[in-house]
């Protein structure tokens, strides 16, 4: 018998830049072994399970160093043609590991090696028949945004919907669902948050008459594979879902959605980097499918795109039914006193609404009940002990926690420093806003709406359910209750502190800042009665603050740009982040001085190099943590620079010694 000619080159879950080289497995016929199938291999002393990344005709090893595969896992490819080649896109583009990009696109029970992939029909399949609602009337913005899209579907183009709150985006998707429904073809929908699946589901479920197929991480193993299955039979007509959705395989693909399109949730930010949305649009050029983004305040890269005619633009303007726009007004907060973070005048505008039957919503950044504890007698202050953090005196705990390392630690009785027992709580988070709130307002039955308040399995929804329901009638919550829900009672939206982010390091701090104001403020006057955004701030004459509020988030992304531009910052540059970190500081610098040497010694004309530096926060979980910025005025120009150098990274000595991990264009500096 001849010798195999063919070497599989197999993707396994380690950090390494490239696929690992093996010989196709012995007994079984030549091209048996095919790209997408999963394998179990020899690695090291144990066995590994991996996916067959590509076939190649040799291997930079001497043959005899190669081993055979141990077992072929899969009779058919589990990742399709298409898929793989996303796969492969992600890898080149993100330069990221094969073997853990490969992973991630698995549902984690085939990860680990289950043989039962193919079953045909899944064991409890997402096919209960449900009561169907009618749609109501489309107007001309919505009419025109579905013919658009509609119009486009057999082929790949990109449109950017931008749509304030409450103008009826969603009924687009579900007239464009329904549509291809009607034609039997796939449509994948992703939200940025478990949160807001749920209502979604409910709402396309209603219109189809089943229920999606869900894909995210609050649910079981099973039920992700089984919606995983349903998906790639082709049995589940939409696909529903956090990111990790994106990777649902989509035998007959009609179109793609990305509601909330700016989100950060759509940027992974550990494991694989990548940006959900812009591998959104990779699958969807891929697949010859249109893609939606949708959202109310788009991010300027999406604009900016819009602007050089890439995405196409389609805009309601109007809210759609009989809901207005809320009115703002801003409370200047200079020299005034302050109850836990709240102006009388916010309380007293509070009460009014409340006394008019309204419901109203009060915004806060920040959990636990004060983000300082102070020793009074000689100014110590609680801080973490693994990072560069104060603790925050959780009340409801009765302990003090790290918002980075979830660490916990109990109160102290008295300064660990001086012995006085005058330990002061200082600044206010949700609780203490929540507490300050019921006492004033005892008939609104407040609720509390952020992580720590929902930790328990269901005790969201039942949140969610009470406040659309008006039980509670004061709300107080973190992003958690700014982002996308529906509720339609709300006529006050109030923001306690607004200044967080209008002096921020971080160049994207202004559009953070922007989206959330106006997603609060999108929370109000949702149905019938009129709305109002309360906004209260140090800096009422800001004047990037003053742009938003008096010419619309339009108006102040146009002027960001601006700046951007000015700045050579994003979209008008393009960046990469190498990331290390070491349990002591000089190993996590002593690596990105290396990369840096390395890569200069490259000669890639048009990036430039900034770092090593240490990260703003540089001590995090026990960890000293440093970058080393790349930029460049053109894509390709940064994209050659790391096809050359990032896989060199791996061998550098110094790399031994650190942990790292490379970010193209990374979200947070
Ligand atoms: P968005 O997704 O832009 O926030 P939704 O699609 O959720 O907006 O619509 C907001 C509200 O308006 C929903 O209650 C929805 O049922 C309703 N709605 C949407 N389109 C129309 C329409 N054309 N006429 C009447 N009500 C509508
Ligand atoms: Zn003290
Ligand atoms: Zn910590």
């Amino acid at each position: 018998m001849s010798e195999p000619r063919v070497v599989l080159r197999i993707a396994l879950p380690a950090p390494h830049p490239e696929p690992f080289d093996y010989l196709p497995p012995t007994g079984l016929p030549e091209g048996a072994a095919q790209p997408g199938m999963r394998v179990r291999v020899p690695f090291g002393r144990r066995h590994a399970i991996g996916l067959i990344w590509a076939c190649a005709t040799g291997s930079r090893l001497p043959r005899e160093r190669l081993k055979p595969v141990g077992e072929l896992l899969d009779d058919t490819p589990l990742l399709d043609d298409e898929l793989l080649g996303l796969a492969q896109g992600i890898a080149t583009y993100y330069h990221q590991p094969p073997g853990l990009v490969a992973a991630m696109m698995l549902p984690v029970a085939l990860r680990q090696g289950r043989r039962d992939a193919h079953d045909s029909v899944a064991e409890t399949s997402p096919v209960v028949d449900m009561d169907r609602t009618s749609p109501p009337a489309l107007n001309a913005d919505q009419q025109a945004a579905v013919d658009a899209i509609a119009g486009a579907i057999g082929g790949f183009q990109v449109f950017l919907l931008e749509g304030v709150t409450g103008s009826g985006k969603t009924e687009v998707y579900l007239r464009l669902i329904e549509r291809l429904a009607a034609r039997n073809q796939q449509a994948l929908v992703l939200a940025p948050e478990i949160g807001l699946v749920p209502q979604l589901a409910a709402r396309i479920g209603g219109r189809l008459g089943r229920p999606p197929a869900l894909l995210h991480s609050a649910l079981g193993e099973r039920a992700r594979l089984d919606a995983w299955r349903a998906a790639r039979n082709g049995e589940a007509g939409v696909v529903l879902g956090t990111r990790s959705a994106l990777f649902a395989p989509l035998p007959q693909p009609g179109i793609i959605i990305v509601d909330e399109e700016h989100d950060l949730a759509y940027k992974q930010q550990d494991g694989v980097r990548y940006h959900a949305r812009d591998v959104a649009i990779l699958r969807a050029r891929r697949l010859g499918v249109p893609v939606v983004l949708g959202s109310a305040t788009p991010s300027l890269e999406s604009l900016h795109n819009t602007v050089r005619g890439r995405y196409r633009l389609l805009r309601l303007p109007q809210r759609a039914g009989l809901a207005r726009a809320p009115s703002v007004s801003v409370i200047d907060l200079r020299a005034r006193r302050l109850d836990a973070g709240l102006s009388e005048t916010l309380c007293e505008r509070i009460g009014e609404h409340l006394a008019a039957d309204g419901q109203v919503l009060v915004f806060h950044n920040r959990r636990g009940y004060a983000p300082t504890l102070l020793c009074h007698g000689c100014g110590w202050v609680a801080r973490c002990t693994r990072c560069d953090a104060r603790l925050v005196w959780h009340q409801a705990s009765s302990a003090l926690h790290c918002h980075h390392c979830d660490a916990r630690r109990a109160r102290p009785e008295v300064c660990p420093d001086c012995g006085s027992s005058a330990l002061r709580a200082l600044g206010a988070g949700t609780e203490r806003l929540a507490q300050t709130l019921a006492a004033r307002f005892p008939a609104a039955n407040a609720a509390r709406v952020d992580r720590d308040s929902t930790r328990r399995r269901g005790a969201l929804p039942a949140l969610l359910d009470g406040a659309q329901r008006g039980e509670h009638r004061l709300l107080i919550g973190t992003q958690m209750i700014a982002k996308g829900h529906d509720f339609p009672a709300v006529t006050l939206a109030a923001i306690v502190d607004a200044d967080h982010g209008l002096y921020s390091a971080d160049f994207r701090a202004g559009e953070r800042m922007a989206q959330l104001i106006v997603q609060v403020a999108g929370r109000a006057g949702r149905a019938e009665r009129a709305g109002e955004l309360i906004l209260q701030t140090h800096h009422p004459d800001h004047p990037q603050l003053r742009l938003l509020l008096d010419a619309g988030y339009a108006r102040y992304a146009e002027a960001a740009l601006a700046e951007r531009r000015t700045a050579q910052m994003p979209p008008y540059s393009h960046l990469a982040l190498l990331h290390a970190e070491c349990t002591r500081p000089e190993p996590a610098q002593q690596f990105l001085a290396a990369a840096r040497r390395a890569g200069e010694a490259l000669s890639v004309k048009g990036v430039d190099w900034y770092g090593p530096m240490a990260a703003p926060m540089e001590k995090r979980a026990g960890r000293y943590r440093a970058h080393l910025l790349l930029q460049a005025t053109r894509r390709q120009d940064l994209q050659t620079l790391l096809g050359l150098w990032v896989s060199g990274l791996y061998a550098l000595p110094e790399a031994r010694r650190t942990r790292f991990a490379l970010d193209v264009d990374p979200m947070e500096l």
